[in-house]
């Protein structure tokens, strides 16, 4: 009989709020270890703290560092692992900024890429081989809608969640035979939400809330109306909840996937 997800050590990137604090709450309740990290203030990393502790985390540490910054990612990943081994790494820390192609700053293009895509090489690269030599270990990515298909505005970041997903493929091919079904095996997959309630899409629709005259419950109805047909938005949790359930042994056989979460939005 496989074994729960309880006990085992999770880094969550951006999980002081928004969908990373999410899936640590939903980890926490499964009782991991929480190793969060973000660059809020010393408020919102004691709120998140508060709030995976009252979850149920087994334990919780916090760390910030800046990820646009390789060298931080990697003392990021020297201090996690200096706490004990990772059994579980989302990367979920991200940004966007909406510009068409050809008013998009070399520097912003490089910063999206640094966070979205090349952090998480950089995490999974110092994580994944201690996940193999215990037969055991989750990457959950987290992508985007924007990693299967394209909207306009979005170059770096559809670029960044496309290049997510191929860096998440190749990732599950090498250690697909890494463990044992009891242990658990070594997964890679890539979430892929759509249209979920956090600070990252405000702007987006106070945009279109400001072409409707200001109305935002107008605006974020007109962006479900645009591309998902659900004509609902997620919450965080309910991306939280999948990270938890592929963090069991039973989904020792799910790897190289990008699940949507979206409403239908990449059904058309
Ligand atoms: P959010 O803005 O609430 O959270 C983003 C997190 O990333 C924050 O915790 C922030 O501290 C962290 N972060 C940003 N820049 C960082 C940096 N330089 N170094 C370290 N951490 C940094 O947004 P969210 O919606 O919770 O986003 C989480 C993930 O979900 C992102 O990867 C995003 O692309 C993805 N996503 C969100 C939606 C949505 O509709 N909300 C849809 C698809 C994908």
């Amino acid at each position: 009989m496989t074994q729960p997800p309880k006990g085992r050590r999770a880094l969550v990137t951006g999980s002081f709020q928004g969908i990373g604090l999410a899936i640590a709450e939903a980890l926490a309740a499964e009782h991991c270890h929480l190793v969060l990290h973000g660059l809020g203030n010393a408020e919102q990393q004691e709120a998140a703290c508060q709030a995976v502790t009252k979850a149920g985390a087994m334990s919780v540490e916090c760390h910030s560092h800046d990820l646009s910054d390789p060298r931080q990612v990697e003392s990021l990943m020297k201090a996690a692992l200096s706490g004990g081994a990772l059994d579980i790494l989302v990367n979920n820390a991200g940004i966007q900024q909406p510009a068409p192609l050809a008013d998009v700053p070399a520097d912003v293009w490089d910063r999206i890429l640094a966070i979205n895509l090349s952090a998480a090489f950089h995490t999974m690269k110092a994580a994944m081989p201690g996940m193999a030599a215990r037969g055991y270990g989750r990457v959950v990515n987290i992508a985007s809608v924007h990693g299967l298909v394209a909207s306009v505005n979005k170059a770096p970041y559809v670029a960044a969640k496309f290049g997510l997903i191929g860096l998440s493929k190749v990732a599950a091919l090498e250690y697909a035979s890494a463990g044992s079904r009891e242990q658990g095996g070594v997964t890679v997959n890539c979430i892929c939400p759509g249209w979920t309630e956090t600070a990252i899409i405000e702007p987006q629709i106070m945009a279109r809330a400001a072409q409707l005259g200001g109305d935002r419950d107008a605006g974020a109805r007109e962006l479900l109306r645009e591309k998902q047909p659900s004509q609902r938005t997620s919450q965080p949790l309910e991306i939280g909840q999948l990270v938890a359930w592929l963090s069991h042994p039973i989904a020792h056989n799910i790897t190289g996937t990008a699940i949507p979460i979206d409403g239908g939005w990449t059904s058309q």
